[in-house]
């Protein structure tokens, strides 16, 4: 069985700073990654730019240089893989790690190709492989996206966006600006959410109350077909034409992976995960959270820019305790 000091879940741009603080410090290290390296960033909208200027999202000290003062994704994708290679980090990838288990310095980790040991381990699995579900009739239909990609697949298309958020408003924007025959949203809130970009938000209240983006606030889909869509609105049940339901309603951490290596929550209601804020070690000595997963359900706590810092406290810690 192959033995490392610390095995990594998760490639993200957090997985790969714990993998650098690891080669810092020299101790023998593995990133398992169930797809290549920062899926999530690869699966990202192909039109993104990131809200965070590019030196924000620097890791190991490798500077970011991009075209406009924000990033895009291609731009990040291109960054990380440049870090990747330059620390010579060592990452297994389209390997997906099933079962961690065993005690502080001596962790058998199993994967679906591999199973290693470790005396340490650092789950980085971010949270964007897990949609937050409508639970409702017809979300099963191929026309029901959680996961947005270009406009271009929605031209002429009659497109429903459920959410107030960040993404929610990217994709009404994007997709009624690149030829959709009409868009809409629903938002169970009478507002849209606070954190809405401040350089975006009077973009969308101007469309919203010019009716170009017709808006349903306090209001729920209830029902999907595939011709149809039912909005429960405060006025009653509506049906409208539709093609395509863009579910932008967030995403959740693998609570059951988290759970099944004994890792338990802070509170029931937030499902935010045991750490130490300082060292980032959970309830289970000698395994640690780095990165968004420690997010739970508020999902908008922690980001690249924010979490950066949590791959040296936890290898600090690890150092310290050697
Ligand atoms: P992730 O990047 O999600 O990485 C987790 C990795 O773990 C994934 O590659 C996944 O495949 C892998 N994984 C999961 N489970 C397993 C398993 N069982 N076995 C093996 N591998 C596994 N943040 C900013 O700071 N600034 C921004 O401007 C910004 N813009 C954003 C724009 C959009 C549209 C979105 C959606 C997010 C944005 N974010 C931004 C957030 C940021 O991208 C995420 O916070 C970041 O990806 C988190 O990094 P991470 O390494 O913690 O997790």
């Amino acid at each position: 069985m192959i033995e490392f000091d610390v095995i990594i879940i998760g490639a993200g741009p957090i997985g790969l700073a714990c993998g650098i603080e690891c080669v810092k410090n020299k101790l023998s290290h593995l990133i398992i990654e169930k797809g290549t390296i920062t899926n999530s960033l690869f699966n990202y909208p192909t039109n993104m730019n990131f809200f965070s200027t590019s030196e924000r999202l620097e890791i190991g000290e490798v500077p970011f240089i991009s075209h406009g003062v924000k990033p895009n994704r291609t731009e990040a994708l291109e960054y990380y893989r440049r870090v990747k290679q330059s620390w010579k980090l060592n990452v297994n990838t389209y390997e997906k790690v099933n079962s961690v288990i065993g005690d502080d310095g001596d962790f058998q980790i199993k994967s679906d190709k591999e199973i290693y040991k470790s005396k340490k381990v650092i789950i980085a699995i971010g949270f964007y492989d897990h949609a937050n579900k409508l639970n409702i009739k017809g979300e099963e239909l191929p026309k029901v996206k959680h996961y947005y990609d270009e406009p271009h697949a929605y031209v002429d298309q009659k497109v429903l966006v459920v959410g107030g958020g960040n993404s929610a408003v990217d994709v009404a924007l994007e997709t009624y600006r690149y030829g959709a025959a009409e868009v809409s949203m629903v938002l169970r809130k009478d507002h849209l959410e606070n954190n809405v970009k401040y350089w975006v938000k009077p973009d969308i209240e101007n469309r919203i109350s010019e009716g170009s983006i017709k808006t349903y606030f306090n209001s729920e889909l209830v029902e999907i077909s595939e011709r149809f869509v039912k909005i429960k609105t405060p006025n009653g049940i509506i049906e409208k034409e539709n093609d395509f339901v863009l579910a932008m309603t967030g995403y959740h951490p693998d609570f059951d992976f988290l759970k099944s290596i004994g890792i338990k929550y802070r509170d029931e209601i937030s499902k935010e995960p045991f750490y130490d804020d300082v060292t980032f070690e959970t309830n289970v000595p000698g395994i640690y959270l780095a990165g968004v997963v420690c997010c739970g359900l508020d999902t908008g706590f922690w980001f690249i820019e924010n979490s950066r810092f949590h791959a040296v406290n936890i290898i600090e810690d690890i150092i310290g305790k050697e």
